[in-house]
């Protein structure tokens, strides 16, 4: 088991090896309480400090996140089981999203004059929030935590930050770094710990919520803090659909794309495909090429360079893949590859393929959130477009194919906040982020995303 909670001291392990790496104590309810007291007060003048001061110190930030980049990686990979190659990844596409906050900021929250006439001026100006709680997620914990931290902050925010308790330590440097760029320590306070620190955090008078992570918690979370009136925006799980229609050229490039965009990061990603339509006509092709460039994927140390796969960071996420694999057999799915846990040390997992699969299998309908996927095959367009739309997510959709008509044709019909044609498993900072249904409310990144973090208010201005 990588962590667990005890009553006040959080115990890290290395997911990949069982070792344990440090006990560190959770945040106190006191301690919780201090901080936000410091956060209220040190609020309004982090607020009054010039926007280029403020943006000057989220640059240094970035900068101290590439000086740092091998220490910070190795530590992600120890404590999440992410491949090192892949940690590196996470952090250069976490300072690419901090380079587009730095360019956009000043634009999307400077004041707006709307209509002017002889006499009457009207304006919009855009105030911070206050203090802001971000509760996040460990498995991209740089990107997860820069789409709030970041805009929160150039904003004039002060900002409470909750790392997942499985990404403690990622937290702690994010606030060092922080911290030594420039941003004052009151400003911006790390709290450890798991649910309970949580808890402690939603009983706070914060005046904005913003979590990552399952839609469990989230909608919790929803319920929790609506009396508060407040910002809630929830960035939750996925189910997502890929669809590969018959209007395809080259097969094997196509399955070679979806099995990348299901099993990077063992397929602990928001927006990994999680589930895979293939039209009768391409079906055994497809299933050939993807079922070899599955079986080609490196699993092994998460330090080693060479490594594809890696550990799967909670070990009670091992228990749940082997129920879907069991439930799906049960039912009559095949497994062309994989399908157990890797006996040893660590929370390996096969990276495993299902097929003969169907909706009424968990693993078509339940987010995996690990190395596995079920393909199945369908007659036509509109049978896929069915099935990719039963669900109860909404976070992303692909079609990959060779005309642009096709994509459009069935894009326009998922009721999903990011479509994807030719791509996938692709987050853009220029884009908005945000889930529907299931996969949450709200988005980051984009102006969209910039602008969640402050409050309009409207000037009418006579004389
Ligand atoms: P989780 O819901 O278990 O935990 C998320 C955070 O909530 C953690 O910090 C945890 O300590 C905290 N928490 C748990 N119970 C709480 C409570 N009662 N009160 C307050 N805080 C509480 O999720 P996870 O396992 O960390 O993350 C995986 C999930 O996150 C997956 O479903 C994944 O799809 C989703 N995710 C979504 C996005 C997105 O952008 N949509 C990005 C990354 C991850």
């Amino acid at each position: 088991m990588p962590t667990e909670t005890l009553t006040s001291t959080l115990k890290i392990f290395n997911p990949a090896t069982g070792e344990l790496l440090k006990e560190i104590p959770e945040t106190s309810q006191e301690n919780i309480q201090k901080k936000f007291e410091q956060a209220k007060t040190a609020q309004k003048s982090w607020a009054s400090v010039s926007l280029k001061q403020r943006i000057e110190a989220i640059a240094s930030f970035e900068k101290l996140l590439e000086s740092n980049l091998e220490s910070l990686s190795r530590t992600l990979t120890s404590e999440v089981g992410k491949p090192i190659k892949q940690s590196r990844n996470e952090i250069a596409g976490a300072r690419r999203r901090i380079r587009f906050f730095l360019e956009q900021s000043e634009k999307w929250l400077a004041d707006e004059t709307v209509y002017e006439e002889p006499g009457l001026t009207e304006k919009i100006s855009y105030e911070p929030l206050g203090v802001i709680v971000n509760i996040s997620a460990w498995n991209y914990p740089y990107l997860v935590g820069v789409n709030v931290i970041v805009p929160a902050l150039i904003a004039g925010n002060a900002v409470l930050y909750k790392p997942s308790e499985f990404s403690t330590l990622t937290g702690i440097e994010i606030g060092r770094l922080l911290h030594e760029a420039g941003i004052p320590k009151e400003v911006f306070h790390v709290v450890i710990g798991g649910k309970n620190a949580g808890e402690i955090l939603l009983d706070l008078p914060l005046n904005g919520y913003f979590f990552t992570g399952s839609y469990k918690t989230g909608q919790y979370i929803y319920e929790r803090v609506a009396p508060k009136m407040v910002p809630c925006q929830l960035e939750l799980g996925g189910k997502d659909p890929l669809y590969v229609p018959a209007d395809n050229n080259d097969v094997k490039a196509v399955a070679a794309a979806a099995a990348d965009g299901a099993f990077y990061n063992n397929g602990q990603s928001c927006c990994a495909v999680e589930r895979i339509y293939v039209h009768e006509n391409i079906y055994d092709e497809f299933v050939k090429h993807f079922t070899e460039e599955v079986k080609s994927f490196r699993v092994g140390k998460p330090e080693d360079e060479s490594t594809y796969i890696g550990a799967l960071t909670r070990s009670q996420q091992l228990d749940f893949l082997e129920m879907q694999v069991r439930d799906a057999v049960e039912k009559g799915a095949q497994v062309l590859t994989g399908g157990k846990k890797i006996e040893g040390d660590g929370n390996y997992y096969e990276p495993t393929v299902l097929v003969d699969v169907n909706h009424s299998m968990s693993v078509m309908m339940e987010e995996s959130f690990g190395p596995l996927i079920g393909i199945q095959k369908v007659k036509n367009d509109e049978a896929a477009i069915s099935l990719m739309q039963d669900t109860a997510y909404g976070l992303t959709s692909s079609v990959y194919c060779d005309k642009k008509e096709t994509a459009d044709k069935i894009l326009r019909q998922m009721d999903s906040g990011t479509v994807y044609w030719n791509c996938c498993d692709r987050v853009s900072a220029n884009l908005p982020w945000s889930g529907r249904k299931n996969s949450g409310i709200g988005a980051t990144l984009s102006y969209h995303g910039i602008r969640a973090f402050v409050k309009p208010k409207a000037y009418h201005l006579k004389g």
